[in-house]
């Protein structure tokens, strides 16, 4: 332990430059996805990711509630994310707080850009993120999950976005931060991008870094995605393999 002040810091980097969990700088925390695990949705997915466990389910395009946010020319993306009181070390107070407020509109407006939503005016498609064990990046794998979700549930897009945070610990620039690097780190950069054209789709950031390091981050960030979306990809492939139906028999 370091110390800042009167506050106990980890230390987040071994001398081998190793970081708490034993990962190296450019590894993310261990990554599963599965598509297809609710019933009545009409999409589904759960991610977990490291200590995150997340599920996102998927309505629409159906009757926009409420009636007045209803579009002329265009489907509106409602997504609620939402932790559950016991998916954090002390008590969340349950409901919607300005955290999940501002996380709820960030995600809304990274899909909305690779939905296409003017083919469905008039319409809702709702994505509800409940995060039920949170570690750091729940915002990153409730995106995760509702993409897989939007594709489950057959919804035209771009493209599967994934997402991660990258950040800086210890002076270096880390791929995936847990929660003990989001919290004693120097800054923390989440990023969703559409892999085949490379655009952002969300990019937020705490805490400070230089330009250099901004643009490295960026370049982990990228990489990081590229893994992401092949078990994005992996999870669809997986869910309808399974539910292909048997071959017919061919009479002789
Ligand atoms: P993200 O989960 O996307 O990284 P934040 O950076 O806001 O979002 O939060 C980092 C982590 O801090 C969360 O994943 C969670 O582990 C913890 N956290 C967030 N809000 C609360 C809260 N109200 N009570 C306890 N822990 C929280």
């Amino acid at each position: 332990m370091g110390s800042v002040g009167a506050k106990e810091v980890p230390q987040l980097l071994d001398a081998q430059g190793k970081r708490i969990d034993g990962r190296g700088l450019e590894e993310l925390r261990p990554l599963s996805i599965e598509a297809g695990v609710l019933r009545r949705a009409d999409g589904s997915a759960r991610v977990e990711w490291g200590d995150n466990k997340v599920l996102a389910a998927v309505y629409g395009p159906r009757e926009v509630h409420p009636r007045h946010l209803q579009q002329p020319n265009k489907a509106v993306v409602q997504c609620r994310y939402n932790m559950a009181s016991f998916s954090v070390d002390e008590r969340k107070r349950p409901g919607l707080d300005r955290r999940s407020q501002e996380i709820s509109k960030v995600i809304s407006e990274a899909f909305e850009s690779v939905l296409f939503v003017e083919e469905y005016p008039r319409t809702s498609i709702d994505i509800y993120i409940e995060v039920l064990q949170a570690n750091a990046g729940t915002r990153c794998a409730g995106v995760v999950a509702a993409s897989v979700a939007l594709a489950d549930a057959g919804i035209p897009m771009v493209d599967l976005v994934p997402a991660v945070a990258v950040g800086k610990i210890g002076g270096q620039i880390a791929l995936d931060l847990k929660k003990e690097e989001d919290n004693y780190g120097e800054a923390d950069l989440p990023m969703a991008l559409v892999p085949r054209s490379g655009r952002l789709v969300l990019l937020q950031m705490e805490g400070h870094m230089t330009h250099e390091e901004l643009k490295r981050a960026l370049d982990l960030g990228v990489r990081g995605c590229q893994e992401i979306y092949q078990k994005q990809k992996e999870a669809l492939r997986t869910r309808y393999r399974l539910e292909a139906p048997a071959p017919t028999e061919v009479e002789a």
